[in-house]
């Protein structure tokens, strides 16, 4: 199966953004069952695409030389999300059944035999020229008077926000920040006490641009609900990280 992604690996002049994929064999089942791997993390993730992900390839078919393993440490997070969606379609068909649970504190009903099709997800491809763009990506900061340069999360960074997210809840805003900043004035890389050490409405600027710029191409993973119960519409999320998105179980429905 080729998948085209939304952004894709640069090299030199050409951009490699399609990857040919191939579906879930017992091996990387094993991953998927293994605790180690799965439970609070997502160890399987960089396991099942060096597996999967067969070549890396232009607009032309014309295969990129260098390792896949390498390759998919350079990957931004919607890539990420793009080959996870489409190992499972491969793998288990288009349909995919799931539960979410009403976001009304009153409610918290759990809506569930959702289904979703995987082939209809909306990809939003990033064109290279936005990718070059570092204008767009680069500001100042009104209080230190400092140029700020953002970039997209990476597959190491991924690891990182949920070793933050479950660990380090008072480090939170800081941990988070740093790792979608590329550089700090002439800093790179930047570093927690870097940013630890920038005034609160600095921080709150750069909180708000890195929701505001466009760091990367997307898939769309919003899944619009309207609750069973209460008839409240909500959006629910398709988390592909969790290892039970690649559970059998989820084709069919209950
Ligand atoms: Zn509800």
């Amino acid at each position: 199966m080729i998948v085209k992604l939304p952004n894709g690996l640069l090299d030199g002049p050409d951009l490699f953004n399609y990857v040919e994929v191939e579906e879930l064999t017992g091996k990387q089942q094993n991953y998927l069952a293994n605790k180690d791997l799965v439970v609070g993390n997502i160890g399987h993730v960089p396991k099942i695409l060096e597996d999967l992900v067969i070549s890396l390839q232009n607009k032309e078919g014309l295969k990129w030389k260098g390792d896949i393993k390498e390759a998919i440490w350079k990957l931004p997070s919607g890539d990420i999300e793009t080959i996870l969606i489409k190992i499972r379609e491969k793998t288990f068909g288009p349909k995919f059944y799931h539960e979410a649970m009403c976001n009304d504190p009153e409610c918290q009903h759990i809506n569930k035999n959702l289904m979703l099709k995987l082939d209809k997800l909306k990809l939003s491809p990033l064109s290279v020229k936005e990718m070059l763009n570092k204008k767009k990506r680069t500001f100042t900061l009104p209080k230190a008077k400092i140029e700020v340069e953002v970039k997209p999360l990476y597959l190491k960074e991924l690891f990182d926000v949920i070793k933050i997210t479950t660990n380090k809840k008072d480090e939170l805003i800081t941990s988070l920040v740093v790792l979608s900043i590329k550089r700090l004035g002439t800093k790179t890389p930047v570093t927690k006490e870097d940013v630890e050490s920038l005034k609160a409405t600095d921080i709150q600027y750069l909180q708000e641009k890195l929701s505001d710029v466009l760091l990367e191409g997307t898939i769309d993973t919003d899944v619009e609900v309207v609750c069973e119960k209460c008839e409240k519409e909500f959006t629910s999320k398709l988390n592909v990280f969790d290892s039970d998105f690649f559970a059998l179980t989820k084709a069919t429905v209950s």
